[in-house]
């Protein structure tokens, strides 16, 4: 999606640092974070939210890649977060799981 800012991140329109990437998403610093260590968990899909998400098998693979990217920085403890929809404070409409640590 052409006016996604997590679209543009993940063609490298930014330049942004993926700290961990594999073929369903990729991995960066939130750029506001909410504890020592925030990343965001990204498909490389564009999906609004979970609401929209009809792949069954990809929120799996996200969370796999939560696992992953955790071990490999090592990190042992951390909390996952999903906001769907603004009221819920949903800001980035492409679907993102919060890792907080
Ligand atoms: P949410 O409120 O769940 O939609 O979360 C969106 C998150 O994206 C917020 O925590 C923002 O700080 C973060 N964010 C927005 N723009 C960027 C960016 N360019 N790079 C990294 N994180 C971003
Ligand atoms: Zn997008």
């Amino acid at each position: 999606m052409t006016d996604c800012i997590f679209c543009k991140i993940i063609n490298g329109e930014f330049g942004t640092e993926f700290v961990y990437e594999n073929e369903y998403a990729v991995v960066f610093k939130d750029i506001n974070p909410k504890a020592p260590t925030h990343l965001l968990v990204v498909p490389r899909m564009h999906v609004e939210s979970l609401n929209e998400l009809e792949d069954k098998k990809l929120m799996g693979e996200l969370l796999q890649t939560v696992k992953d990217v955790t071990k490999k920085i090592g990190l042992k403890s951390y909390k996952t977060l999903i906001n769907t929809g603004k009221e819920a404070g949903q800001e980035v409409f492409h679907l993102h799981i919060h890792v907080l640590g």
